[in-house]
This record gives structure tokens, C-alpha cells and sequence, in this order.
């Protein structure tokens, strides 16, 4: 495919209460989109927190589609954020933007909406996210990651549509009032197909085969999840896929998932005919976004480079039950590709990743480090597999909901009783290796993943 993106990572709510410092009332009229802001302190600027450039060109997406009508006042960038300024004194407590859903890609965030070819729109709550500051230039100063912003307080958004209901967690409603939403709201019809595990709404104009595929595909991979893994904690998932047309020469699918929430972007004439290609790459993202789910919102990861837990767990979940929807899947070959791709990036420890920018190390190496632990728990329950074993982390972790590297290590010296594996595990993450090859081939022959070792020295599995 084209275009290959998924967000799996994602920015932690705060964990203290705070206080509302804006409310914004968000209303879609027919094509007519307004945001009320109501801000309850007094500042010259107000940043937006969520102010990532557009992938396609590096530049800012507010000035595109966003209209201040309230006179005095500028949008202005400022370091990695968009500021409201005023132009003289503190910008006015009640302050009017008019704008147009903007369906623009944004480098490692969500695009601020999701537009529907029957019109419906999906709107990123977090959009509307503010955050008062003493001058303009002091955004300047501001670091790129939120995590790291000691913000002054929320934004409390609320989202109507003058036609009838929106729709948020798999319910309509008059209003949706949301602070730190981390979701969507629809505006509009789109088709809802609900079962007991998920309610995804569909494009009404999707390709046929991706839509008939997607209708049966989704509940039968969460119902397996679900009885793989367990309980899942907050309310009934939804999936939105969205349709841009069969556009010339493109073939790409985005997505995304978010606390709930698993959003998929189709576009191109490479998938509007039926392809094996496209159908394994669908299978493989909900089926990979849908287990985060459990593993990521249910239990999180105790900090972001532990991620191999979390991103390797999902994948070969994922790979293991794509097979009970599309009997001619062969999970070997992308793991087969994860443990080649492992046995590169282990020279490095795969905690650190993320700091050179190769979070694929946290699949790859994640999914081998899974792969030990699935051996080791067929061993001890027959047909347990990878399922079994994060189903008994997430029980263990329910409570506090954080799986740390220790957890998951010491689960796996109790079930495998080896705790050699755990500790040569903990060095690549840690340290890193000179011969990851070799280690790997060590750990698969000693938990028992049936394997051979290629001509070249490559390993394949059995
Ligand atoms: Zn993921």
C-alpha cells in the first residue's frame, strides 16, 4: 500500500483534576460551523495545544479553515503551536471562530476531522484545546510533546448540531460535553452497524468489498479479543472508516485509534477494486488497533519506551487471529519480517528507540519478545498462545491499570519457570546486544518457538 500510517501512541489525560479555564460550544448549521469560546481568565494569547503542522507541506492548518469573527484578534505561530492573540490588551472573553472541518493530515496527530461522502463529519474534540499564556512569544517556549505542558487548565467543549443528535461512544445525543475528549464526535447520519463488541460507522460510499469485509471482519476479531483477553474496561468501541474517492493512482489507508475509538482513512483507485494486498493490511490494522483496546487502555504501559510490551503484544494478537477471519492468512510472514527487523535494531537497546526515531522497534522486537512468552505459555496450557498470557497480565494489573517492563518479565519466569529468558529479554531492551541474532535464535530454542535457521543465517519460523 501507498500509505501506511498508524497512531498507536498515545498522549496521557492529566492525571489531576483541573480546572475548566475555557468552554467552548462547538455547532455545526447545516454547512455553517461555529466555535464559541468563553474564556475564564484574563490573557493577551491563548495557545491551541493541539497545533501539529499538515503532513503534505509542514504548515499550520488553523489559518486553512479557521475565520476569527471576532475583530482585534490574530492567529499567529509561535514555536510548534497556533496562538490566538489579541492586538491590544487581553484578548475578549467571548471570542467567535467560524470554520470548515479540516480533513488535512497532520504529522503525529489526529487530523482534526473525518469527513463522510453523505456529509456526516467526525470531529476531533481535542482540537478545540486551549491554554492561556502571559505574552504570544511565550509559546515560543513551549515543548512540543504535551505531556510535558504544565497547562493552566482545561477546555471544556461542547458539541450540537442544529439537524438532531451527534454521536459519541456508540451513542447519539443531544449534546456531547467533553474536557481531554481524546475522541470523536459525528455530526450526522453515517450507517451504524452495532453489535454486543463494537457500533462502526461506515462511509455510505465505501467500495462494496471493503465495506462488506469490514461489516463482518470487526465484530468477529472483537469477539475473539474478548474472549481471548477478557473483560474491557469503558464503553462499547466504535470504528469510523471514512471514504475520499477512488482518486487516480493513490491506494492508502490511514488510521488512527484513540481511547475507544479505531478510525480508518480510505482513499484510491489501488483499493477500489477487491485486493489480497489491501484486505491483509485492513485485517492486520483493526485487528492491531482494536487489541489496544485491552492492551494500552485496559492496562497501559508503564512509560512510552516499554512500548515493545504493548505495540509487539498487539501484533501478534493481531497476526494470530487474523487466520479465523481469512483461513489463507499466514501470520509467519510479518513475523517472519519483525524478528529480521529485531535482529537490526537490537544492536541498540530497544527502550530507546523512540529517542532515534525507530519506533518500528518497538513492533519488531516487541512481537519476538512475544513470540518467547507465547511459547512459553503453550508450553504450560496448550493453546493458551499470547492471548493467554496478556490475559493473565491484565488481571493481575487491573487495579492500579499499569503493566510495567517488571511485570511483564516476572510473568514471564512464572509461566516459562526459565528466568534466563526474562533476563536476556531485559538486556536487549536495556543494552541492547553485538550478535541479536544469535540471542534471538537462543531465547526461541530455549522457550521452545519452533523455528529454522536459513542458508544465510536468517530464522524463519516453523
Ligand atoms: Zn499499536
Amino acid at each position: 500500500m501507498a500509505t501506511l500510517l498508524a497512531l498507536c501512541l498515545l498522549t496521557p489525560a492529566h492525571a489531576a483534576p483541573q480546572p475548566v479555564v475555557a468552554d467552548v460550544e462547538v455547532t455545526r448549521d447545516g454547512n455553517s460551523w461555529i466555535a464559541d469560546y468563553h474564556f475564564s481568565r484574563a490573557a493577551p494569547a491563548w495557545a491551541f495545544l493541539h497545533s501539529a503542522l499538515a503532513r503534505e507541506d509542514r504548515k499550520p492548518w488553523r489559518p486553512r479553515s479557521w475565520t476569527i469573527e471576532t475583530k482585534g484578534l490574530r492567529l499567529e505561530r509561535h514555536g510548534w503551536y497556533d496562538v490566538l492573540v489579541s492586538e491590544r490588551g487581553n484578548v475578549p472573553e467571548r471570542v467567535r471562530i467560524r470554520f470548515t472541518p479540516s480533513t488535512l493530515d497532520l504529522e503525529a496527530d489526529y487530523d482534526p476531522a473525518l469527513v463522510f461522502s453523505d456529509g456526516a463529519v467526525a470531529l476531533f474534540t481535542d482540537q478545540f484545546d486551549v491554554t492561556p499564556l502571559p505574552s504570544a512569544a511565550a509559546a515560543a517556549k513551549l515543548p512540543i510533546e504535551l505531556r510535558n505542558i504544565d497547562i493552566a487548565g482545561l477546555t471544556r467543549a461542547t458539541f450540537r448540531d442544529r439537524a438532531g443528535k451527534v454521536l459519541h461512544a456508540g451513542v447519539r445525543k443531544d449534546k456531547v460535553v467533553t474536557t481531554e475528549g481524546r475522541s470523536y464526535v459525528l455530526f450526522g447520519k453515517g450507517e451504524v452497524v452495532s453489535t454486543a463488541d463494537i457500533a462502526a460507522v461506515l462511509d455510505p460510499a465505501l467500495p462494496k468489498w471493503l465495506a462488506d469485509d469490514l461489516r463482518t471482519s470487526t465484530p468477529r476479531l472483537l469477539a475473539l479479543h474478548r474472549q481471548l483477553l477478557g473483560p474491557r474496561s469503558g464503553p462499547k468501541p466504535m470504528l469510523m472508516a471514512s471514504w475520499a474517492g477512488p482518486t487516480p493512482g493513490r491506494t492508502s489507508l490511514g488510521g488512527s485509534v484513540l481511547p475507544g475509538l479505531v478510525l480508518m482513512a480510505f482513499e484510491g483507485a489501488g483499493v477500489a477494486e477487491r485486493s489480497q494486498q489491501a484486505r491483509d493490511y485492513m485485517h492486520w490494522f483493526v485487528a492491531h488497533e482494536t487489541a489496544h483496546f485491552w492492551l494500552g487502555q485496559t492496562v497501559d504501559y508503564d512509560a512510552a519506551n516499554h512500548a515493545w510490551m504493548t505495540e509487539g503484544g498487539a501484533d501478534l494478537i493481531a497476526v494470530r487471529a487474523i487466520p479465523s477471519i481469512d483461513p489463507a492468512y499466514d501470520p509467519r510472514k510479518r513475523l517472519n519480517e519483525a524478528i529480521a527487523k529485531c535482529a537490526g535494531y537490537a544492536r541498540r537497546p530497544v527502550n530507546s528507540a523512540n529517542e532515534r526515531s525507530e519506533h518500528d522497534a518497538y513492533y519488531a522486537c516487541g512481537a519476538v519478545f512475544g513470540l518467547v512468552a507465547e511459547a512459553a505459555q503453550n508450553k504450560r496450557r496448550p493453546g493458551g498462545g499470547i492471548g493467554g498470557f496478556w490475559r493473565s497480565l491484565i488481571e493481575a494489573n487491573r487495579k492500579d491499570g499499569v503493566v510495567s517492563q517488571a511485570d511483564w518479565l516476572a510473568m514471564l519466569t512464572q509461566v516459562s519457570r526459565d528466568p534466563t529468558l526474562a533476563r536476556d529479554i531485559r538486556r536487549l531492551a536495556e543494552r541492547g546486544s553485538d550478535e541479536p541474532r544469535r540471542d534471538i535464535a537462543s531465547l526461541f530454542r530455549r522457550a521452545g518457538v519452533a523455528h529454522d535457521v536459513a542458508g544465510s543465517g536468517e530464522l524463519r519460523l516453523r
